[in-house]
């Protein structure tokens, strides 16, 4: 495994880190607690040492926390995970979810603590006025957290403003070849690195967007490239991520053992500044044919599920871009598939009342209700809505 240094800490860290929101299970909030054994053990065993997971991903912190307790796992990893700020109206608050985390995780620390999904310097203002300096601090003091960040979700730029906003020792942004200019972007990327901070990235590979589906033009590309080490579309996604000596870590969300093995190959041969200047052009190549097939950006990440009317949304937006990707017919099955249009209780993007639920807890900023028509226009124009009330059962 490759490891880079936290520069606040002096940490050796794994290159490579395990995002366990992703871990599956049989329905969202139930993450399988074989499964997450399973790839928590595999992790460790090829070097991963960083495990990251959060108040809000529903049952994850119990299914770490209960893989971790056994045989001193715990031990062998720093654990991350992050603080539901919005949900702190008091100061006690803070101690209240912390509390619950650490008995979730079963352990008496936290190594890498983040408030999660700030977007905006109103979000930090908010809780300061709280007490959370102070808050942190004491903990910090009492070796509860090891070092204090955030993930970030906002604009290009509130980013710096928030890294000035307090004496951080780490920050978590989105980053890969797609969003280069998009939230902190690579600018908030060097300027984080610039102060001196560990700077770990998430969705590296955009929910697997720019992994198994890449649109095909852009999937084409990189197999015809024929570059040694760089098989997959995901290996070439990482080794983008970690041609930057600014990333001290980034996380995957590795669904299994067999993913973890082919990330780790990865991670151990992905070193900093070795991509060829050929290798970064054919980047931007797919760049281009991504562009113009990423009609919702949409990382699959349900942090706006459920919908009150049941309608899948990350299904519905993955089966509208598939449609531009792969071609109509392939999304449209797809839709079929993510709708159920086959139950007697289809949950089609026509059955959205534009109620806007969701669209607040959206980390990509979509307007859902607005892309939700966007699908239902693709995908049931008139002769289909016909077409799918005769195969509807009865
Ligand atoms: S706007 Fe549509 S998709 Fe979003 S929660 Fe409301 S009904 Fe569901
Ligand atoms: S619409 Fe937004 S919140 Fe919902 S899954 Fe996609 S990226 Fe996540």
């Amino acid at each position: 495994m490759q490891y880079r240094i936290d520069p606040k800490s002096g940490n050796r860290i794994s290159a490579l880190g395990l995002g366990c929101m992703r871990i599956p299970g049989f329905a969202i909030g139930k993450p399988d607690p074989r499964t997450t054994r399973d790839i928590i053990e595999r992790a460790i065993e090829r070097g991963i040492n960083y495990l990251d997971t959060a108040y809000l991903y529903p049952g994850n912190e119990v299914a770490v926390g209960t893989a971790l307790a056994r045989d001193g796992l715990r031990n062998r990893v720093f654990v991350a995970t992050k603080l539901p700020h919005a949900s702190c109206k008091r100061t006690e608050d803070f101690d209240r979810f912390f509390s619950e985390q650490l008995r979730r995780l079963c352990t008496d620390h936290i190594d890498y603590y983040l408030l999660h999904n700030i977007t905006s310097p109103a979000q930090w203002e908010r809780v300061r006025e709280l007490g959370i300096e102070d808050w942190i601090a004491r903990k910090k003091t009492c070796g509860a957290i090891r070092s204090i960040g955030f993930s970030f979700h906002g604009s290009t730029d509130d980013f710096p403003v928030l890294l000035d906003a307090y004496d951080w020792d780490f920050c978590q942004i989105q980053y890969n070849y797609a969003n280069e200019r998009y939230q902190a972007g690579t600018v908030g990327l060097h300027a984080a690195a610039a102060r001196g901070m560990a700077v770990f990235v998430m969705e590296p590979l955009l929910g697997g967007r720019l992994a198994d589906k890449l649109p095909a033009p852009a999937a084409r590309l990189l197999a015809q490239a024929g570059e040694d080490g760089l098989q997959t579309p995901a290996d070439w996604g990482l080794s983008w991520v970690w041609n930057h000596p600014e990333v001290t870590m980034l996380l995957s969300g590795m669904t299994s053992p067999a993913m973890v093995d082919a990330n780790a190959a990865v991670a151990e041969r992905a070193l900093p500044d070795t991509m060829t200047e050929v290798q970064l052009a054919t980047i931007q190549r797919v760049v281009e044919l991504f562009e113009r097939a990423n009609r919702v950006p949409c990382t699959g990440c349900n942090y706006c599920m459920p919908c009150p009317h049941g309608i899948n949304i990350p299904g519905c937006f993955a089966a509208y871009n598939a449609s531009f990707a792969h071609g109509w017919f392939a999304g449209m099955q797809q839709y079929f598939t993510a709708s159920a249009v086959r139950t007697s209780s289809p949950r089609l993007a026509s059955n959205c009342v534009l109620c806007g639920d969701c669209a607040r807890h959206c980390p990509q900023h979509i307007d859902i209700p607005a892309r939700m028509a966007d699908v239902r226009r693709r995908f049931q124009p008139g002769p289909v809505n016909t077409v799918l009330k005769l195969i509807r059962p009865r």
